[in-house]
Formats: C-alpha cells, sequence, structure tokens
C-alpha cells in the first residue's frame, strides 16, 4: 500500500464541478480584484474565527508583515517568536524592520511562556505566538504576560484555521492573527493566499489601505505600502471548500486520535488534545529517539513522511547576525532531531490509516 505525505489532487477531484462553477462565475463578471466573493469569503472567515473583522491577503508571510507594520514597528523594536516554526514567523519580522528575539518551546511545539517572560526587553514591542501543528499556544499565559508588560500579540496562525483554545477560535486573541491559504495548509487556495483577522476597526481600516498600495480611495494615496490582496478567483474557489472544512478538520482530528490511541504506548511522544484545547492537526508529529529508522523503515513499506522543521530558524544562514548559537533553544534544538510528521489528511482512507498503524507498530515490534 502507498500512503502518500499529502494528496491535494484527490481534495479536488471531489468538488471539483462545484470550484468550476465558482470560479466561471467570476470569469463572466470580470471581477478579479477585490471583489464581491472576497467580500463574502472575509465574512465567512471572521464569522469562523469569532472575529469582527477578516482581510484577504496575498500569502501568510504578507499577513504577518502587514501585521507587523500595523502595530507600528519601529528600527530596533524586538519580536518575541519561536524558533522551531516556520521560517516566516521571523523572517517577517526582520522584513517589517523588527529584530526577531527567540524563546524556546515545550513538548507541544508551542511557545513556554517563562522562556518568552525572560526575553522581554525595554526594546521589546510584541510576541508572535505560533500555533504551531494547529494546536492553540496557552493563551491565558502569553496573554497576561503581555498585558503585564504592555506588549502586542500577533497570532501566526498560518497552520490553525479553525482550532480553539477554551471554546474561543484562534484569530481573536491578539491584536491581530495571520493565517496561510497556502496549498498545504488546512484550508488551501489554487496557490497562494493568506487572510489577518481582527476586532480592532483602526487596525482593520489600517489594513485594508495597506494592503491596496496605501491607498485610500481610487486616486488618493495616504502612506506607500504594498499591493498584497487575496484574488477574487482564489476567494471563489475558497468559498466552496469553507463548506467543507468543518468536515475535513473533524476529519483530521479523527485520524490524530486513532494514531494516538495506538502510538501512546509505544516509546514515542504522540501529539493529544489537552481538555481545553481543539487542534486542527495540520500536521501529527510525533518524537522519537529512532527518527531517523523509522522514516527510513516507513519509507520501505510506502509511507511518506517529512520533518516539520529539520533546521530551527536560529540555525539558519540568513539568521547568522542575530548571534545565536547551538543549545540556545535546548527543547528545539531535540526535536529538531526527533521529530517526524506522520500523513493526517482528510482524503486518508481508513485503510490507509490502520495501515500507518501497523508499520508504526511493526517498526517497534
Ligand atoms: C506557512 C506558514 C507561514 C507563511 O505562510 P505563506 O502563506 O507560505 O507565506 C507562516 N508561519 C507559519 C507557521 C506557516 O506554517
Amino acid at each position: 500500500m502507498q500512503v502518500p505525505y499529502i494528496n491535494l489532487a484527490l481534495q479536488h477531484k471531489l468538488i471539483k464541478g462545484e470550484i468550476l462553477s465558482s470560479i466561471g462565475n467570476v470569469l463572466e463578471n470580470g471581477q478579479f480584484i477585490l471583489g464581491e466573493e472576497l467580500a463574502k469569503f472575509e465574512k465567512a472567515f471572521a464569522v469562523l474565527h469569532g472575529t469582527k473583522y477578516a482581510i484577504g491577503v496575498a500569502n501568510g508571510t504578507d499577513a504577518l508583515f502587514l501585521s507587523l507594520k500595523a502595530i507600528g514597528i519601529k528600527p530596533s523594536d524586538e519580536v518575541i517568536t519561536a524558533p522551531n516554526s516556520f521560517l516566516a514567523s521571523a523572517s517577517s519580522i526582520v522584513i517589517a524592520g523588527g529584530v526577531p528575539v527567540f524563546a524556546d518551546v515545550k513538548e507541544d511545539f508551542n511557545l513556554d511562556p517563562e522562556k518568552v517572560e525572560k526575553a522581554i526587553t525595554p526594546q521589546t514591542k510584541a510576541i508572535i505566538v505560533v500555533h504551531l501543528t494547529g494546536r492553540p499556544a496557552p493563551m491565558d499565559e502569553l496573554m497576561a504576560i503581555a498585558k503585564k508588560h504592555n506588549l502586542h500579540i500577533i497570532e501566526d496562525a498560518a497552520q490553525a484555521v479553525g482550532a480553539s483554545y477554551k471554546n474561543k477560535p484562534v484569530g481573536g486573541f491578539g491584536t491581530t492573527a495571520c493565517f496561510s491559504l497556502h496549498p498545504l495548509k488546512n484550508l488551501s487556495a489554487g496557490g497562494d493566499g493568506g487572510v489577518i483577522t481582527t476586532n480592532d476597526e483602526s487596525i482593520y481600516k489600517y489594513l485594508l489601505v495597506a494592503r491596496n498600495h496605501g491607498l485610500k480611495n481610487r486616486d488618493e494615496c495616504a502612506f506607500w505600502s504594498y499591493n498584497s490582496r487575496l484574488d477574487n478567483l482564489q476567494a471563489a474557489l475558497l468559498n466552496v471548500k469553507m463548506k467543507y472544512l468543518n468536515n475535513w478538520t473533524e476529519r483530521r482530528r479523527h485520524i490524530a486520535n486513532l494514531y494516538y490511541e495506538q502510538f501512546k504506548n509505544l516509546p514515542m511522544i504522540a501529539p493529544h488534545d489537552k481538555p481545553y484545547e481543539k487542534a486542527v492537526y495540520h500536521t501529527f508529529i510525533i518524537q522519537t529517539e529512532k527518527r531517523n529508522a523509522l522514516k527510513e523503515y516507513l519509507a520501505g513499506k510506502g509511507v511518506d513522511t517529512k520533518i516539520h522543521y529539520p533546521l530551527p530558524i536560529h540555525y539558519q544562514e540568513a539568521a547568522k547576525g542575530l548571534g545565536y548559537k547551538k543549545g540556545d533553544f535546548p527543547v528545539t534544538e531535540k526535536q529538531a532531531e526527533t521529530i517526524l510528521s506522520i500523513p493526517v489528511y482528510p482524503e486518508l482512507t481508513d485503510e490507509q490509516v490502520n495501515y500507518v498503524i501497523e508499520e508504526v507498530g511493526n517498526f517497534y515490534n
């Protein structure tokens, strides 16, 4: 049996007719930029995350960058984030003119609030809280720290569309939250896309102008800015997918739970929701000392796995100037050597899921 890590074609096969009809309408009405489909998508996305506003942008990285601009980041402002994330959590800080400061994470891959508090300096402006793997970060603790030190929180929810913490959806905790609609994310466009959510009206108004050249109306530019919009064609596709998202999320959670029940007695750490979390399992990442051997064994059995991410951000060549070294973030560094992402997507069949479980078991026996 073959179990690919992801199969995007399969997702679209089932809803291709609906998608073609939806994007066909846009082709006919010729409304490609900032049209009705986008407005409809933004409204539905805001409802899903319990926020007042959602703003479509070109990708998740722009969502982070524009959010940092929206909170008024200035040169030498520090922003704390996690070194085990996708690199855009940090690169967005640099390209917005700030300085990324890392804090280590805990066993569940999310920021360790104690380490965050230790990383705060008089220059700290914000915390980019990543809901990595689709698991909500410990928001009670992080919000309390942000409040105490008068810092903004920006949620990097790129992997966490539809996740919630203590019954409150991610997206409404921070000054803004940033989502990615990249084809590999849980809610995916047919290409790049992103969304910012916020409850702050003045931030919302700023972002509407900031994503559109700084234009406050058709002809008048209020400030120099970027062109970072979500295409109406993408929104037309996404509006179809929004109808299925909840079922897809439940299927991911079901598969993750089946894995957990079978893996919990093996010599590994398998991810599992705490009672007050609803994780959406963008990835299902186990931690095992035998990572490389397991990866190779599974590949031999037709089960494709990945590593998210093999190189922590502070190890990247781009990060040299930040002055970090090996040993600075022991949990992240250890995890980089023990993590393995097992296939978890709604289109996996029960047979494939059982096969993965069986082969992981066979490896340990
Ligand atoms: C994917 C991702 C991003 C960047 O999103 P893009 O749409 O690819 O620009 C940022 N942060 C995290 C945690 C991600 O997984």
